[in-house]
């Protein structure tokens, strides 16, 4: 293994495998160093874990649902611990192909924990190695509040070790890991609790989509309270207790899960050493080519703070490939109309801007579409789920800026839309589209 490299990638999630691929491809030498599993949070404990968890919750769903369509179905049990093996196995996989795809890339690993010596310098496993280039990429880590007792709760990374379903959990947050918690763990048998330290859920997205699943998760059974801060969790014998502001104990959880947040992995990096700045949080900031202020180091992925998501850390770190080794000098990710989806029951997703964002930005130049209905398919069963779909539009030409949906489908319906409101579509446009019937989707082409 030589110790010089073009590139250096601090990380193998998402951004630092992509920045080492992309370089490789033009013919660089590269390294990623990873101090964990090939692949970081979403292969290992994001979005593929919760995903797997997210398909059977669904499967849960459509079991009880069969009886509408007139299957005499008993579900005689569930074994959670078969689903997180084969889960850990399927990952596991992917951990594999990801060493097999580096060595056929000529991309060396290093394991260990990188720290900077210098602008050009990392030391890992007491080894240095030297690079023109640095991508520092190592993603976040969820946050651990600092009050008594908060050690006996688990976090999203804790969740995805439990081989036991807890029947009786807390999740303590609002966004969308413990919206995506809840809602699974719901749907597959738990009683779940969800402390809110304010009012609502998903603070970022457009009102009616955050409205509407609080009202579901309501209606589903989900206890959800709001305005209450935890300050303390106590062991008891039936459980975990949680104290909240005034006083009030919450008891009898089989578990806890801190969903308030992540930090970024930065504090063990030595960033002083190579002058790389941080903002107060622990963020890099970088321009819009990923530079943060040292000529040769740059941040991609989740330790920029911005739009925390596996596609985009992906799509900046190959961006930032093209323009060091492809000779495309301007080619740079632009952080809007990205899409994203959040994985509740039923899911949500959103691209653009939201109405509150749009009214402020546009202020009267902004029109809003939108619909409620039931899906065909909660025709013939017991429980239904609703679809909710917005458009937020601006301007004479009614250009789509905003597209929020929820439903069952919408996970899958976004993308498509996602393009055209990239590409700067009508309301008309989106009128003289012919619908695809009967369909949830055609809803978004013949809203009136
Ligand atoms: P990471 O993927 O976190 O990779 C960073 C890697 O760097 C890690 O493997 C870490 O071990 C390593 N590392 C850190 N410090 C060092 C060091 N000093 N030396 C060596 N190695 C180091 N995104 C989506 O798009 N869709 C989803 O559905 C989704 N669901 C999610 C669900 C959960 C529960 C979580 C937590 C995240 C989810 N995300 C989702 C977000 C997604 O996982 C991240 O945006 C993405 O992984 C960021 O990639 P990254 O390369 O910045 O960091």
């Amino acid at each position: 293994m030589s110790d010089h490299y073009d590139l250096i990638a601090i990380g193998g999630g998402s951004g630092g495998l992509s920045i080492a691929e992309r370089a490789a491809k033009y013919g660089a030498k590269c390294a990623v160093v990873e101090k964990g599993k090939m692949g970081g949070t979403c292969v290992n404990r994001g979005c593929v874990p919760k995903k797997v968890m997210w398909y059977a919750a669904g499967i849960a769903a459509s079991i009880r649902d069969a009886k509408g369509y007139g299957f005499d179905i008993e579900q005689k049990g569930f074994d959670f611990k078969h689903l997180v093996t084969e889960r850990e196995k399927y990952i596991s996989g992917i951990n594999s192909w990801y060493h097999t795809f580096l060595k056929d890339s000529d991309i060396d690993e290093i394991v260990g924990d990188a720290t900077f010596i210098n602008k050009n310098t990392i030391e890992v496993a007491g080894k240095q190695y030297t690079a023109d280039h640095i991508v520092i990429s190592p993603g976040g880590q969820p946050i651990v509040p600092d009050i008594e007792g908060a050690e006996l709760g688990i976090t999203s990374d804790g969740f995805f070790e439990l081989t036991k379903q807890p029947k009786r959990i807390a999740i303590i947050g609002s966004g969308y890991i413990a919206v995506e918690i809840a809602g699974l763990l719901h749907s597959l048998g738990s009683e779940v609790t969800l402390f809110l330290r304010k009012e609502g859920i998903l603070k970022e997205f457009d009102s009616m989509l955050r409205d509407t699943l609080m009202e579901v998760m309501l209606e589903q059974g989900i206890n959800i309270l709001s305005r209450t801060q935890i300050q303390k969790i106590v062991k008891m014998d039936d459980g975990l207790c949680l104290v909240s502001n005034a006083g009030h104990q919450h008891e009898g959880f089989d578990e806890v899960i801190w969903a308030i947040g992540r930090e970024p992995l930065t504090a063990s990096l030595n960033l002083d050493s190579a002058g790389v700045k941080t903002d107060e949080n622990g963020y890099i900031p970088v321009d819009d080519y990923q530079n943060t202020n040292v000529k040769g180091i740059y941040a991609v992925g989740d330790v920029i703070g911005k739009a925390q998501l596996t596609p985009v850390a992906i799509a900046a770190a190959r961006r930032l490939g093209d323009r060091l080794y492809g000779n495309m000098p301007d080619r740079h990710l632009k952080y809007e109309n990205i899409a994203t989806i959040v994985f509740s029951h039923p899911p949500l997703g959103t691209v653009g801007l939201t109405e509150a964002q749009a009214r402020q930005k546009h202020g009267a130049a902004v029109k809003v579409w939108q619909t409620r209905f039931d899906s065909m398919y909660f025709a013939l069963t017991d429980k239904k789920l609703p679809t909710a779909m917005k458009l937020v539009t601006v301007g004479a030409k009614d250009k789509v800026v905003g597209c929020h949906i929820m439903g069952q489908g919408v996970d899958e319906m976004l993308q498509g839309f996602a393009v055209a409101i990239r590409m700067g579509a009508t309301k008309q446009d989106f009128d003289d589209t012919i619908a695809i019937h009967p369909t949830s989707s055609e809803e978004l082409v013949t809203m009136r």
